[in-house]
């Protein structure tokens, strides 16, 4: 992925971002170069590229009350929102067919803007969740009820979740994975960091209040708490650390169903428990057995009324946001203020076009893209993809490090990489989907389901090779080793405030080539990526001593990130970025290789007092021109895989001569590394 995922938790997504007036709080110039308004001159480019690059418009834009970061990011979201917002509102005001798009995209906002409605209903719209987990009177019926809820978004005890299978691409496989816990990884349970120990304790006391909004009184409900988090602590511990998650060998265990029930869980009947859902598999993939044995004889032995609070609270931390306004704001206290140092609410209706994608985002999408992206864009960024294949093929056959033996196979895979630009050409059919009036939280659950049932409904068919896993509007990108692919949504190429048409070549080769294109397709080859072949099958295609070598060198850049300390006392970790800060390292080369060949770069010609070259990088630099405060950049540090943004220009580009040379940056300077110590691996 090129970006961090912000939100604190996905809630209906099954795979796991103000101004009232529509004006951004940009204050650009009215005339000059985009670029060179964004400049913070006094800052020596070899001491802080980042700051100098972005320092002039990170100072005029603090970041607003209601939001846990700020950049360039949130400023195309702002034009997006009001481009959703009038696609909204306009489908709320027709005369609407019946299960048709418009009606359900204009009940799904009206309905979720009806925050009378949602006072008057209070809890209510989950009561028969909530008698389900009144009603159990044993492990095993918790576990019935974990079940249960599954299809609803919520995640008790464990991940489950169908997709293609790593070793066999063609064919979906059943995945169960670790899960389970309300804080976002589970360094947040363990690490002693005083930072994250407050937020401990903060997520006890709020998981009180929940408790208490749903009657409990203060003393109980404080006990109940700190049992949930006994609880999950021990789910916590028994979970693999983030950067032992991208071991994709490591983590794909097939057994049968009856060999997981005898070996790891004999309190769950896999054949039966996957036979309610009609899912009848000779085997599944288990990401972490030894979490599936902690956490079946931990839910064996936890008291009852510990596992019934525990799922009351999955249940309603889920659903928070779309009921009253007490729990909205509680839910708010805890992961806007606390975990992402968010200082108020954002708007309602942000927050309510945020929801909508998630649950039904491609029906807004389809709409999107035919009035916000033009066929000139589409054939721009198409072509700029071939472009950085191109280069890359040229970089991997040029190798000095790397056998013909590889290089043959890896450049047949780079062949083999699909380019998704844009939209799907097929879209999806979601007239099963039923959107009504009745409340926000009974549409989140209608797409909930609707999300659930068509994941399951993908096992035993042809792997659909055309589908996207992001929206259109989605300012993101992604690559799926699984179907050797590369998907950048429409929304991604945005500049705030400049026209496709008005962003030169030099920005765009560092904007998009490199900091989107040429990082989703070095993700094909990154330490992870590079495991899985053309076919997206993981099968180990390298000579061993080719595969050695690829890692003394990736090696150099766990080192390099080590090093950096955002926070006092939190490092970047290394390991767990590493395939994203390869992606962004190979991204800037290619981009660099393919904007050489282009007429900008011949002529030489500068803008805002800039040289093609320098634009180059500007262009790659403001592709991450953000900032985020501190609780934020806790929460990413210690959940996210992605380096923080100005490490994400900082650390690339300290391994890059011909940046060196474009910005004359000396020996000693903080940019300067040794040449011994520069990653050197495309
Ligand atoms: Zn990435």
């Amino acid at each position: 992925m090129r970006l961090a995922r912000l939100a604190a938790l996905a809630t209906v997504a099954s795979f796991p971002l103000g101004c009232t007036h529509g004006a951004t709080t940009t204050s650009e110039p009215a005339s000059g170069d985009f670029l060179a308004a964004n400049m913070n001159r006094s800052v020596d480019p070899g001491v802080d590229f980042f700051e100098y690059a972005n320092g002039g418009w990170l100072q005029r834009n603090p970041i607003p009350a209601s939001e846990s970061n700020w950049g360039i990011g949130n400023v195309v979201r702002e034009q997006l929102y009001l481009n959703l917002r009038k696609i909204n509102e306009e489908s709320a005001s027709a005369g609407n067919r019946a299960g048709s798009d418009q009606q359900k995209i204009g009940d799904f906002w009206v309905t979720a803007m009806d925050t009378d409605n949602a006072e008057r209903l209070g809890v209510h719209p989950l009561d028969a969740e909530l008698a389900k987990i009144d009603a159990i009177t044993s492990p095993s019926a918790a576990l019935d009820v974990a079940f249960a809820m599954r299809p609803l978004g919520v995640g008790a005890f464990f991940g489950f979740f169908v997709a293609q299978d790593e070793k066999a691409s063609n064919e979906m496989a059943i995945h169960l994975y670790q899960g389970g816990l309300g804080l976002p990884d589970r360094d947040f349970y363990v690490n002693p960091d005083t930072g994250v120990a407050r937020t401990r304790d903060e997520y006890v006391a709020h998981m009180a209040r929940t408790l208490e909004l749903l009657g409990r009184d203060a003393a109980g409900a404080r006990s109940a708490a700190a049992n949930i988090m006994a609880f999950e602590t021990s789910l916590a511990k028994a979970s693999r650390k983030l950067e032992d998650l991208r071991d994709p060998q490591a983590n794909y265990n097939k057994m049968t169903p009856a060999e997981v029930t005898s070996k790891h869980t004999p309190s769950i009947d896999w054949t039966e428990r996957l036979g309610a859902w009609k899912l009848h598999p000779q085997f599944v993939v288990v990401g972490q057995p030894e979490f599936f044995s902690v956490m079946d004889s931990l839910v064996a032995r936890t008291p009852v009324p510990v596992l019934q609070d525990y799922l009351r609270f999955r249940l309603v931390s889920t659903y928070s946001e779309y009921i009253s306004k007490a729990f909205d704001d509680e839910h708010f206290r805890f992961y806007g203020r606390i975990l992402s140092g968010q200082e108020e609410q954002r708007l309602r209706w942000k927050r309510v076009l945020d929801a909508q994608g998630d649950a039904m985002g491609m029906v807004v999408g389809r709409i999107f893209v035919r009035e916000y992206f033009p066929p000139a864009a589409k054939k721009r960024y198409t072509d700029m993809v071939e472009a950085i294949r191109a280069a890359y093929g040229e970089r991997i056959r040029r190798l000095d490090w790397m056998s013909d033996a590889t290089k043959a196979k890896a450049e047949q895979k780079l062949a083999g990489i699909t380019p998704k630009v844009g939209y799907p050409d097929k879209w999806k059919d979601y007239s099963a989907l039923v959107i009504g009036r009745e409340s926000y939280a009974a549409n989140m659950m209608h797409a909930a389901r609707w999300q659930f049932n068509d994941m399951i409904s993908k096992y035993g068919k042809p792997v659909d090779r055309t589908e996207w896993d992001m929206t259109p509007q989605t300012y993101n990108a992604y690559y799926n080793p699984s179907n050797n692919e590369i998907v950048l949504p429409a929304a991604i190429f945005t500049i705030m405030g400049v026209p496709d048409d008005r962003i030169d070549d030099a920005v765009a080769y560092g904007y998009t080539g490199a900091s989107t294109i040429g990082h989703e397709i070095t993700h094909g080859f990154d330490d992870e990526g590079r495991q899985f072949d053309a076919a997206g099958n993981l099968t180990d295609w390298w000579t061993r001593e080719d595969a050695d070598r690829f890692r003394q060198r990736a090696q150099v850049m766990v080192k390099q990130f080590d090093a950096y300390e955002p926070l006092p006392g939190l490092h970047i970790n290394g390991k767990a970025s590493l395939g994203e800060n390869i992606a962004d390292y190979g991204g800037v080369l290619l981009g660099l290789d393919a904007f050489r060949h282009t007429e900008q770069y011949r002529k030489g010609i500068k803008i805002g007092g800039l040289t093609p070259i320098q634009r180059y990088f500007m262009g790659y630099a403001l592709g991450w021109l953000s900032r985020q405060r501190d609780a934020s950049l806790r929460m990413q540090l210690l959940s996210n895989v992605h380096a923080p943004a100005k490490w994400r220009v900082l650390g690339p580009l300290a391994n890059i001569p011909e940046f060196y040379a474009a910005f004359g940056v000396k020996p000693g300077q903080p940019m300067w590394l040794a040449e011994a110590d520069r990653v050197r691996i495309w």
